[in-house]
């Protein structure tokens, strides 16, 4: 399957077409092994460029968002979009777009939408994760909670992934920055090349003892 280039372009987000290769590339070879996950779903890009590739290889992506909009995305906030505001309940509402998007890319059986909190998601998680991809709220509880709730259910050799990594706290804010450090700290983690703001930690495995704990 290949990528629909003019289909993703025309879905709303904040992630660049390099990211969203990266996102398909990574998936396209963790989804053999497992389900992926991600946090943070919007109106469906990232959700296409990984489910294409779960797709591809009769795998699942769980898609979790409770679709209302993060902190940023609030009327007056400087990510507010009008055209996902639903008058009727006055508040944003991004599940309809993101509905759209997944039957529109062809993987309403492939992606699993979960709509809810992504720690009420995890409160009896058991099955093991082949890519966890972080970006949800932005705020460092938001994101602590997700990094918290769901890195230790990613596999030997699985993909934790994070979006909005800024080193440079005048580009960004910082908390995707600090669980990504979070993560590097545990040890649990080999850092791969950041992607753009993409950064990308691949999950040691039993016979991957990082090098500070060689004799
Ligand atoms: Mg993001």
């Amino acid at each position: 399957m290949k990528l629909d280039e003019k289909l993703i372009n025309n879905i709303k987000g904040f992630l660049d077409v390099h990211e969203g290769k990266a996102l398909y590339d990574i998936a396209l070879e963790a989804s053999r092994y497992g389900p992926c996950l991600e946090i943070g779903s919007y109106c469906g890009k990232s959700t296409v460029y990984i489910g294409s590739a779960c797709k591809k290889n009769s795998g699942i992506l769980f898609s979790i968002d409770h679709h209302q909009g993060s902190e940023e995305q609030q009327p007056g906030e400087e990510y507010f979009d009008p055209e996902l505001f639903d008058h009727e309940t006055s508040r944003v509402d991004t599940f309809k777009a993101f509905r759209k998007t997944i039957e529109a890319a062809g993987l309403a059986d492939t992606v699993v939408p979960m709509v809810c909190n992504s720690e009420v998601a995890a409160r009896q998680w058991t099955t093991p994760l082949s890519l966890v991809f972080i970006d949800g709220g932005h705020s460092y509880e938001a994101a602590y909670t997700d990094y918290n709730a769901w890195a230790g259910h990613i596999m030997p050799d699985g993909y934790l992934l994070i979006h909005d990594i800024f080193k440079d706290p005048e580009k960004g804010g910082q908390a995707p920055y600090h669980i990504y450090k979070m993560a590097v700290a545990s040890g649990l983690f080999k850092k791969l090349p950041l992607i753009n703001t993409l950064g990308v930690l691949q999950r040691y495995n039993f016979r991957d003892i990082p090098h500070n704990l060689q004799k």
